[in-house]
């Protein structure tokens, strides 16, 4: 019976299309699209959102940390939820895909379920979590971490944005008390699994023609702060061999990462070195100090932990070579998240089922799964998108391609609703 339900229930990539360019226009400001944490312009999507729930006759709820959830009841609503979520928040001239892909498709789930009759066993919730991006309080991930249970200390009241509003106030102006946040966690027990479409950033479906991606572990991140520290002196009178320049020390060991990575990570580890200051800065002094951020991500805590070694090794190599210091400062760390096996192997299952070649991959990029796993069993199905770009307008995935990703998230959900 369920295969026939399967088999007449389409989801139709077409609305899901017209929906995300409806909530793209709720972004548009001074010649850009945005949809920043906590704005207007995220208050507009959000009410977009929640209208199309209501026109099916569920009225959206706002949790205590402002994550917006939409419950189509179940046969049974005391079994746990299946939960479809992902963010409608963007970063500053984002697109028009990552994140509310996640959302829409949710609510494509339910609005193709109500009119086919097709009852779930489990309550359905398809949630908008808040602020994804961080872009704008420097932090993300809030509205999934405060469901999923997590410190909230990386959150703070008074973090402000480029024009001075804090994260207090922006939240209160949506009715959220910041000290009320963690209200919003979750039990366990109310979760039956976790589901998030969402465009892969990276690219390498799109090279390789895969239309889905089932995500096995979402990447954890290592932050460093690296100090070479050198001697100031005069760059005119200062031989060559009588230096100790904590610039080329530092350039050199920057130069030595994509080495050390090949050597010591597998394909998908990746390190980077995104700033750097120098001390004094000046055209004619040589540097006494360079300080500079490390990152390391990886799908287990183990890899990065080695390329760190491995890294630090060569740091020390360099800087002893060239008569220089250097300190190696733990910043922060956000632990790898592996999605669930049952989870993923429904997933799996739904691609074979219709038809659509998938692949196994991890997601290098951060998202809401990756606090809602530290919960609740995750699965995650990326879609590619052309040419890896994301964070852009210029983020582009086909309608082709957002058609599977939906048959699939819906075909994953009659399995697991069977199997609960
Ligand atoms: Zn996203």
């Amino acid at each position: 019976m369920n295969m026939k339900m399967n088999t007449n229930m389409k989801m139709n990539g077409a609305r899901v299309v017209e929906r995300l360019e409806e909530l793209y226009l709720c972004g548009k400001r001074d010649g850009s699209h945005s949809r920043l944490a906590f704005s207007e312009e995220d208050r507009k999507g959000r009410e977009l959102f929640a209208s199309c729930f209501r026109a099916l006759g569920i009225e959206p709820l706002t949790d205590a940390a402002g994550n917006v959830v939409a419950r189509l009841p179940g046969e049974d609503d005391s079994l746990p939820a299946i939960l479809i979520g992902s963010h409608l928040d963007t970063v500053p001239d984002g697109g028009k895909y990552d994140g509310a892909l996640g959302c829409v498709a949710g609510l494509e789930v339910v609005e193709t379920l109500l009119p086919s009759g097709k009852r779930l066993r489990h309550p359905l919730d398809v949630v908008v979590f808040a602020d994804e991006e961080g872009a704008r309080f420097g932090s993300g991930m809030m509205g999934s971490g405060a469901f999923s249970g997590a410190p909230l200390g990386d959150f703070s009241p008074t973090a402000e944005d480029k024009t001075g509003v804090s994260r207090v106030d922006a939240l209160a102006a949506f009715g959220v008390k910041h000290e009320d946040m963690g209200k919003a966690a979750r039990e366990k027990a109310t979760v039956l699994c976790s589901l998030e479409l969402h465009i892969e950033q990276g690219g390498s479906l799109f090279r390789s023609g895969i239309p889905i991606g089932v995500v096995t572990a979402i990447a954890g991140v290592k932050r460093i702060e690296v100090t070479v520290k050198g001697e100031m002196n005069h760059a005119g009178s200062t031989l060559m061999a009588n230096r100790r320049d904590a610039l080329v020390a530092g350039a050199r060991f920057i130069a030595s990462v994509p080495e050390i990575l090949a050597a010591h990570g597998n394909a998908y580890s990746v390190a980077t070195v995104g700033t750097i200051a120098v001390r004094p800065n000046a055209v004619n002094v040589i540097p006494g100090s360079c300080v500079f951020s490390l990152e390391i991500r990886d799908r287990e805590g183990s890899m990065i932990e080695k390329i760190e070694s491995a890294l630090e090794r060569r740091l020390e190599e360099i800087a002893e070579d060239g008569g220089t210091a250097y300190d190696f400062k733990f910043v922060s760390e956000t632990r790898p998240a592996h999605m669930d096996d049952k989870v993923k192997d429904a997933i799996a299952r739904a691609s074979e089922e219709a038809g659509y070649p998938y692949a196994l991959m991890p997601s290098g990029a951060f998202h809401d799964s990756l606090m809602l796993a530290r919960s609740f069993p995750c699965g995650m199905i990326f879609i590619p998108s052309v040419n890896g770009v994301s964070h852009s307008p210029k983020e582009f995935s086909t309608e082709e391609d957002i058609q599977k990703g939906c048959d699939v998230l819906l075909r994953t959900v009659l399995t697991l609703d069977k199997s609960g």
